[in-house]
C-alpha cells in the first residue's frame, strides 16, 4: 500500500499516511488525533517542514513553488493534485510569498517551479504549469 508524509497543523508532528486514508479525508494526526489537511495528497507545508518531510521521506518528493497572485499557479493547482494521487511520491505545496528565504535558497525565479527531492537532495526541476500526464511522466523519468 502507498503512503505519503505530511505535519500536523496543531502539534507539528511528522506523519506517514496511508494514501488511501489521505484520499478519504480520513487522515489523523499519529499523536493528537487532528485531522491531517489533504488536497487529493498534496499538502501544504511552510520550509521548516518541508526539510523535515525531504529529509525523512523514502519516496521522492515532489515540490511545488506557488503563489496566490501567478495566473498560471492556479491552472497548474489542480493539475498537480490530479498526480499526485497516480504517483508514488510525497506532493508538497510551497507558497513563495509566506516562504521566501525557503525560495530564495532554491533560486525559484519563476512560477510555478516543480522540484524533485530524492534522498533529501535536489534532481530535477522544471519551470512552468504541466498537464498532470506531462507530471506523472516527468517524475517518472527522474
Ligand atoms: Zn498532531
Amino acid at each position: 500500500m502507498s503512503h505519503t508524509f505530511t505535519t500536523c497543523p496543531k502539534c507539528q508532528a511528522l506523519n506517514k499516511v496511508q494514501s488511501e486514508k489521505a484520499l478519504k479525508s480520513e487522515a489523523i494526526c499519529g499523536q493528537c488525533q487532528t485531522k491531517l489537511n489533504f488536497h487529493g495528497l498534496v499538502s501544504e507545508v511552510n520550509s521548516k517542514d518541508f526539510q523535515r518531510i525531504v529529509n525523512k521521506s523514502d519516496i521522492p518528493v515532489v515540490v511545488d513553488f506557488w503563489a496566490s497572485w501567478c495566473g498560471p499557479c492556479k491552472s497548474y493547482g489542480p493539475q498537480f493534485q490530479q498526480a499526485s494521487s497516480k504517483s508514488n511520491a510525497v506532493f508538497l505545496k510551497i507558497n513563495t510569498e509566506t516562504e521566501q528565504a525557503l525560495s530564495s535558497q532554491f533560486g525559484i525565479r519563476g512560477i510555478p517551479c516543480t522540484l524533485i527531492f530524492k534522498n533529501g537532495k535536489e534532481v530535477a526541476r522544471q519551470s512552468g504549469a504541466m498537464s498532470s500526464d506531462q507530471l506523472i511522466q516527468w517524475i517518472a523519468r527522474n
